[in-house]
């Protein structure tokens, strides 16, 4: 039997050379220098590669991932890893990117306890309590959906109000923050519509975005389970 370790290390020796051989250089390219135009901070989910699902190869985005792609205002690492990417790297756009059918996004939903992790999703059931009157409204097959929108939007503003952003903005710097959720079911992302760039009143466009995410799940068609929230629902 192949040991699966080992085939890792054959699968990367395979990639290295097509690379080379299709792209002479381009390993001595990346060595110079990393210029990322893009950072991405999505979830952890094994479904939801950054590279992959853009189209970017390495060397153009900078990535942090977590467990439902949460940006807590006390997490050293995601803070730093933002500021590595505005400060030092200069990068032009921040996606914050939630997914369909996300675990942690369905334990926060129902309070399942899963163990360590509790605490860190208890970030997420902030955001289910914030929004409890909304998602209460909503037929209970789409709630998932929504808090996975209503999670990004919140992150998309924690991102928005950290030191860096706004020290960055104040500066003159020119960066802008988006939501997106991407559908497991379909490989397809979706802008939330929640951009900011520091130029516009974030407070506005925020809310916006929780009422454009209350009416695309309040409506007649998400009542009724389509086949994309069926099919999220087997994952459970
Ligand atoms: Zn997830």
């Amino acid at each position: 039997m192949t040991d699966p370790i080992q085939e890792l290390f054959a699968h990367n020796r395979a990639w290295s050379a097509q690379m080379e051989r299709d792209r002479p250089g381009f390993f001595t390219s990346l060595v110079k220098q990393q210029t990322p135009k893009f950072m991405w901070i999505g979830c952890s989910d094994s479904r939801v590669p950054a590279n992959q699902i853009t189209g970017l190869e390495p060397g153009e985005v900078f990535v942090h991932r977590n467990v439902a792609n949460v940006v807590v205002h006390s997490d050293l690492n995601a803070l730093s890893t933002i500021q590595f990417a505005v400060d030092l790297l200069k990068v032009e756009h921040i996606m914050v990117v939630g997914h369909y059918g996300c675990a942690g996004v369905k334990a926060a939903m129902k309070g399942t306890r899963v163990g360590l992790a509790d605490n860190w999703i208890r970030h997420i059931q902030d955001v289910r309590d914030r929004h409890h009157v909304m998602l209460e409204s909503l037929p209970e097959a789409v709630r998932d959906d929504a808090l996975c929108e209503l999670n990004v939007a919140e992150q998309v503003v924690n991102v928005a109000v950290s030191t860096v952003m706004v020290d960055a903005w104040s500066r003159g710097q020119k960066v802008t923050i988006h939501g997106w959720a991407f559908g497991v079911h379909d490989g397809l992302l979706q802008d939330l519509g929640i951009s900011v760039d520091g130029a516009r009143p974030l407070d506005g466009i925020y809310k916006a975005a929780v009422q454009r995410i209350r009416a695309k799940w309040s409506a007649p068609a998400a009542a009724t389970p389509q086949p994309r929230a069926q099919a999220v629902l087997q994952d459970k």
